[in-house]
């Protein structure tokens, strides 16, 4: 999805930096550290910049940040009805995003059985990953 759209979807306007952030994100295959966003960034934005617009993003429900290693916030875009869920190897501790398509299903289910509105839902599934299983 276009980045300026997906801002403009979550009632942010679309300001250059923004889109640039959701830019760096959306080409990231895995969540990405501030530290690691800067570097996509390469000098075009500073730290405290950076971290006003995650802030935004994350309230706005643009971007989900978590903390799947227990250690630096990582940032990803947040897809889904409710948000997205990861899955964090416990060998390389490399963590990736799941397709929420894969998850839905199933949590539909199980939030429809709940009395509770359940705005966002994130799963944190732990284990070792493909590359691992090889090794
Ligand atoms: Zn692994
Ligand atoms: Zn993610």
């Amino acid at each position: 999805m276009d980045a300026a759209l997906r801002l403009e979807q979550c009632a942010v306007a679309a300001t250059e930096n923004r889109v640039l952030v959701v830019q760096a994100l959306s080409g990231a295959l895995h969540p990405q550290t501030p530290q690691e966003l800067l570097v996509r960034l390469a000098g075009r934005m500073n730290r405290v910049t950076l971290y006003r617009i995650l802030d935004l993003l994350v309230e706005r429900g643009v971007a989900a940040r978590h903390n799947a290693d227990g250690r630096a916030f990582r940032y990803c875009l947040g897809q889904g009805a409710h948000g997205h869920s990861h899955f964090h190897c416990t060998r390389c501790g490399a963590t990736q995003c799941l397709n929420p398509r894969l998850l839905e299903p199933g949590l539909s289910r199980i939030l429809s059985g709940l009395p509770m509105q359940v705005d966002m839902a994130e799963i944190t599934l732990g284990g070792v990953c493909e590359a691992c299983q090889h090794d």
